[in-house]
C-alpha cells in the first residue's frame, strides 16, 4: 500500500470510531508522527493533505519545521529545559509539559519574546516508573500554579498507554484521563482553556477516539513501508 492508502485507511478508521460513539470525525485532529521518516516523505504526506506532524526530539523538529514551515509541528517527546528556546514559536503545541521547572522555563522564554505558548500536560495514568508524565493526583495543584505563568496557554492533557497486545486493555487508561479532563474543564483561569485530549497511537487510536480523544498521534500506521 502507498502512503496515500495508509493515510486514507487511518482516516477511515478514525471516522468509523467517531461515528460509533456519535462524535463528529471533523473534531479529531490526526497528528502524523514523522519521527522515523525524512523530510521528503513528510512533504509527500503534506501534498496529500496531511497538515499536522509530530516529532519527539527537538533536534529533529527544528530542521524539519524549517524545511516545511507551512505544516503544523507538534512536540510530543520529552523536553529538556535547555531546548525550550528551540521549540517555542516553532511548535504549534507542546504535548509533553510534565514538570513545574519546565513550565517556568517555557513561560520565562515566552515572556522575553512576547509570545504565548500552547501546551498540554502529559499525565502518567498507569504510574509506570519509566514513563514520562505527571501523576494524576498532582494535576489539580499544577493547574492552580500554572495560573501564575501568563505566557503559557494550557490547552489540555496528553497520555501514552502502555504497549499492550490488546488495544482494549488501553481503554481504562484513556477513560481515566477523559474523566479527569471533563472534571477539570470547568476551571477558570486566564491562561487555562482545556480543549484538547491527546491520546492514542497506531495500536490503540480507535479506542482512544471512542474514549474522547480529539488529538491522536499516529506514526507506524501511516509511515510503515
Ligand atoms: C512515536 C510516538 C507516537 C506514535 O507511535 P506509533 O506507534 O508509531 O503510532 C505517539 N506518541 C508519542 C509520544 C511517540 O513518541
Amino acid at each position: 500500500m502507498s502512503l496515500g492508502d495508509h493515510l486514507a485507511a487511518v482516516k477511515k478508521n478514525i471516522e468509523r470510531a467517531a461515528l460509533k460513539v456519535n462524535r463528529n470525525p471533523a473534531d479529531i485532529t490526526l497528528v502524523a508522527v514523522s519521527k522515523t521518516v525524512d523530510i521528503e516523505i513528510i512533504k509527500a504526506a503534506y501534498a496529500l493533505g496531511q497538515i499536522d506532524f509530530g516529532e519527539n526530539r527537538v533536534q529533529a523538529l527544528k530542521p524539519k519545521s524549517e524545511a516545511l514551515p507551512q505544516a503544523r509541528w507538534h512536540l510530543i517527546g520529552q523536553l529538556q529545559t535547555n531546548k525550550v528556546k528551540d521549540v517555542i514559536g516553532r511548535a504549534c503545541l507542546i504535548h509533553s509539559l510534565d514538570r513545574w521547572k519546565l513550565a517556568e522555563e517555557i513561560d520565562r522564554q515566552a515572556r522575553s519574546r512576547d509570545i504565548l505558548v500552547p501546551a498540554l500536560v502529559e499525565i502518567n495514568i498507569v504510574g509506570e516508573e519509566q514513563k514520562a508524565g505527571m501523576e494524576p493526583a498532582d494535576v489539580e495543584s499544577f493547574l492552580d500554579s500554572i495560573g501564575q505563568l501568563k505566557n503559557i496557554r494550557l490547552q489540555g492533557f496528553m497520555t501514552m498507554a502502555p504497549l499492550l497486545d490488546d488495544p482494549e486493555d488501553a481503554r481504562p487508561v484513556f477513560r481515566e484521563l477523559s474523566v479527569l479532563y471533563q472534571r477539570l474543564r470547568t476551571r477558570r483561569y486566564e491562561n487555562i482553556d482545556l480543549r484538547y485530549l491527546s491520546m492514542g497511537m497506531s495500536q490503540d487510536y480507535e479506542v482512544a477516539v471512542e474514549e474522547g480523544a480529539n488529538i491522536i498521534r499516529v506514526g507506524t500506521a501511516i509511515f510503515q513501508q
